[in-house]
This record gives C-alpha cells, sequence and structure tokens, in this order.
C-alpha cells in the first residue's frame, strides 16, 4: 500500500538516531536554526523598538534649516560655570573657512573665520535632559538640480523626549536669524536652485545710496504701500506682485539701491543675470515658483531678453539664455509665486518692450541717470561733510564740475553732452579720503575718456 511505513523503514530510522554522530549533527543544527531564529527575533524586537523608544527627524540639504541645525550643533552650550561646545561631543568635525577680500588694513591678509560643524559619521550631543544621535551622511547619489551628492542630518531622540525636537528648531532658528541681523542675504541661482551668494552682507544704509533729488523717496514710499496694501490684493483677486523697471547707464547706483532698500525692509535679495550662460526660459520660469521668502526680486540685464527677441525675430534663432516671450511668461506664470516685489534692470532703455509695462510686470519705471549737481553735492557731504562745514571745498568742487560741462550745460551755456556717473565720483572720492582738496584738484579725471584731451 503506498504511503505506508514499512517495519524494515521504522527500522534503519531508530538506527539512525541511536547512532551518535548523527545525533549529534542534528543537534548542532538544530542549535544553529534556534540561533539564527533567535537572532532574528532580536532584531526584529530591536527594530520594533526602535521604531517604539525612539524617534526620527531627517532634514536634507536642500531645506532651509540643514544650515540652521549644522551651526546650532556647533554653538557654545552652558555647562556648569563654563561654555562648552556642543561639539565638545562630537569627535569627527569639518571646518569651512571663510574669507573676507578686504583685509583689516591695505595691503593686508584677507581676514579668515573658521567655523567647526559635525563631520560626516555618528556623534551624539545632549541637549537639556536628553541626548540626540546625530547621523550625517553624504549619498552616493546626486541632486539633479545642482549636481551636488544628496546629504542628509538626522536626529534621533528617545520617544519620551520627542518635545526637545521642537526647542532645538525653534532654538536653531533663533540663531540663525540672530546670525543674520543687520545683514542682507543674496540669493543666485545655482543650477535649478536657489543658494545663498556667498557670506550675508551688512546692510547698506538706504542713506549710503545718493538718487536725484525725490526718486529714492518715491519709489522707497511705493514699495512700502504695497506691503501694506496685501489684503486689498487678495480682497480682489488679484495677484500681489509689483514691479520696478530701473534703467540707466552702468554706475548709477541702481544695484546698490535695490540692495539698500531690501535691507531696510529687512529682505533678502534673489538675483538672476537674465544675460548669464545656461540661463534658459524654462529654468527661469522654475525659479520664480521657488522664490525665497521675503526676498526681492533682482532681474539684471533685463535688456538681454529684448534683443534675443529681436534676434531670433531677425534670423529664427532664440539665443543661448531667455527669450523675451520666456521672461513675460515666468513673470506672468500661474505657478509663478503669488506674491511678489520684482526689479528688473537695464542699462538699455532703448530695447525696452512696451509689453513689459503691464501691472504685475512692471508697475512703475524709473531713470537712475548719470551724476547730477544735487548727487554731487550730497555725496560731497557724506564725504568730507564734517571737514567742509561752512561748505566752501563743496561750492569750489561744483563749479569746477560745471567748468567742465559734466552737468549738462557748457560754461558758454551751449548743451554739454559730458556726463560723469556716481560711481566715478566715488572713486574720486575714495581716493581722497582724506584730502577733499586733492579732489577738487583731480576733478578732470571725471571727464568721459572719449571727451579728454
Ligand atoms: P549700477 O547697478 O547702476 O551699475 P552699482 O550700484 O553697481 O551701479 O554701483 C557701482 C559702485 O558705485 C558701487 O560701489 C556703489 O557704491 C557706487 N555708486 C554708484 N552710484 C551710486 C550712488 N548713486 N550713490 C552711492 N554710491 C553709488
Amino acid at each position: 500500500m503506498s504511503g505506508d511505513v514499512s517495519p524494515a523503514s521504522i527500522f534503519s530510522l531508530n538506527a539512525l538516531f541511536d547512532n551518535p554522530l548523527f545525533a549529534g549533527g542534528i543537534g548542532l543544527a538544530s542549535l544553529g536554526a534556534a540561533a539564527a531564529f533567535a537572532r532574528k527575533g532580536v532584531l526584529i524586537a530591536a527594530g520594533a523598538a526602535r521604531r517604539r523608544l525612539l524617534v526620527n527627524v531627517e532634514i536634507s540639504k536642500q531645506d532651509p534649516a540643514y544650515p540652521w541645525i549644522l551651526a546650532w550643533l556647533s554653538t557654545p552650550r552652558p555647562t556648569q560655570g563654563f561654555i562648552a561646545s556642543r561639539l565638545t561631543r562630537i569627535h569627527n568635525l569639518s571646518v569651512t573657512t571663510a574669507t573676507a577680500s578686504k583685509g583689516p588694513a591695505v595691503g593686508g591678509p584677507p581676514s579668515a573665520h573658521f567655523f567647526l560643524q559635525p563631520g560626516y559619521g555618528r556623534h551624539i550631543v545632549k541637549f537639556r535632559d536628553a541626548f540626540i544621535a546625530v547621523n550625517r551622511e553624504k549619498h552616493n547619489t546626486a541632486n539633479m538640480n545642482t549636481g551636488e551628492p544628496h546629504e542628509i542630518v538626522q536626529l534621533t531622540t528617545l520617544w519620551a523626549h520627542r518635545h526637545i525636537f521642537e526647542q532645538v528648531f525653534s532654538e536653531a532658528h533663533a540663531l540663525a536669524a540672530k546670525a543674520n541681523e543687520g545683514k542682507t542675504v543674496v540669493y543666485s541661482a545655482r543650477g535649478m536652485e536657489w543658494a545663498t551668494l556667498g557670506e550675508p552682507r551688512k546692510k547698506r544704509p538706504l542713506e549710503s545710496v545718493i538718487l536725484d533729488e525725490g526718486v529714492k523717496d518715491s519709489i522707497v514710499s511705493d514699495v512700502k504701500d504695497f506691503l501694506l496694501r496685501q489684503q486689498w490684493y487678495v480682497d480682489r483677486g488679484i495677484p500681489y506682485r509689483r514691479g520696478y523697471l530701473l534703467f540707466g547707464p552702468p554706475g548709477s547706483g541702481k544695484s546698490s539701491f535695490i540692495q539698500s532698500l531690501a535691507g531696510e525692509l529687512d529682505f533678502g535679495v534673489a538675483m538672476i543675470n537674465l544675460s548669464e550662460m545656461g540661463m534658459t526660459d524654462d529654468k527661469l520660469a522654475y525659479l520664480l515658483t521657488k522664490l525665497p521668502k521675503r526676498t526681492l526680486l533682482l532681474l539684471e540685464d533685463a535688456d538681454a531678453a529684448f534683443t534675443n527677441r529681436r534676434q531670433r525675430d531677425a534670423d529664427g534663432y532664440s539665443g543661448a539664455s531667455v527669450t523675451f516671450s520666456g521672461l513675460l511668461n515666468a513673470l506672468d506664470g500661474i505657478a509663478a509665486g503669488e506674491e511678489r516685489l520684482a526689479f528688473l534692470t537695464t542699462n538699455h532703455i532703448d530695447r525696452l518692450d512696451p509689453a513689459l509695462i503691464r501691472p504685475g510686470r512692471v508697475d512703475m519705471m524709473m531713470r537712475i541717470g548719470e551724476a547730477t549737481r544735487y548727487q554731487a553735492s550730497q555725496m560731497w557731504d557724506r564725504f568730507y561733510g564734517d571737514v567742509d562745514k561752512d561748505h566752501t571745498s563743496r561750492e569750489r568742487f561744483l563749479v569746477r564740475l560745471d567748468e567742465l560741462g559734466l552737468f549738462g550745460q557748457n560754461a558758454d551755456g551751449t548743451a554739454s553732452h559730458r556726463h560723469t556717473s556716481t560711481a566715478a565720483i566715488q572713486g574720486l572720492f575714495l581716493f581722497n579720503k582724506s584730502d577733499m582738496h586733492g579732489a577738487i584738484n583731480m576733478a578732470e579725471g571725471l571727464v568721459p575718456r572719449k571727451f579728454q584731451a
């Protein structure tokens, strides 16, 4: 009968188990299996315990909180009686060096600051009464937008201490805000993302940029008025956007003004040069959808887009950079942030296209031109006001600029085509920092080269 075990086979099985060698082998094998099983069980239990007892927070390098957390990990922490860095418990540090181009003294070496950060790998830090395991990792994969390797920092603590993460993040954020106090953060496009351009810069005071009479006030009050009217836009369903076009020759203070305005409003500046190689329509549109919060958008060299349109109309070639329709689409795009304060600058207003002047694209245009008598006089006061108290030297300087025909009129009353820029006047004053008479004697240098004998 099939399936039946014959007495003969039972006998041979019994014989096998009676064999001490065989029984020992089985014993060892089952011990091994039990150990493997137990190990797996422990791992599963540990995993489960880990999931139940520990809590993780992962911050990727793309997140704005990433540098804050690294900076927070590097800050001194008060301990009994003395100050020690959180990093005293971290044995693997990495250093970031920032050098300033201007040394403390002229011709001196550039100044350098070193920032210690936790290096890659695992570290333990103590915060209040909790221990936090920090794991900083660099991955093999790269961010497709920037080409940089993915990087994360992972914080782990006990489930019971999970609330400290909130405190860690708010401390880290407050620390970052404090570090940027009195500074203007400048962002530029790196690949398809915004990245801070160098260290935050000291705020430039609005008074240090001297525009022609009334120009600065009219822009500043328009911007401030816009910032107070968000609800007005929301109530009417209008995108909360305003655009300004500043045009005029190079060196008239356009960029400096925008930078100082950002400082005044406590905004950052997100800067794109439209003539930059590799800046395409798609990239521009994408970047505008991800504009960092509380920033003025600065689109420099807006004429590059006008030139591209002409080129395309003329020979069907769209050029390497942004096209005019690309610029308009990016400015109007539904995906483009609903809130935006944009400044466009150009040195070539003659290339301007009227289609740009639309609410939300460009609402206000302002010429920032060559230096006027008013500006020359104000700049003089900023440099030499404390030594030239009765203004006699200032008057001599202005008369000299008149003689040189730099204010639109020649000495004989005919129109002059000679002009100078505020950047050139600043250069003259910087050269003669403590010698106002030297500035007057060298004023001829302000005459543009093509008019010089
Ligand atoms: P633009 O953007 O018009 O080309 P910048 O703002 O880059 O000009 O100015 C170049 C340099 O000249 C800067 O160092 C700036 O400080 C100085 N400068 C130019 N115009 C002015 C101005 N109107 N007031 C103060 N500084 C000025």
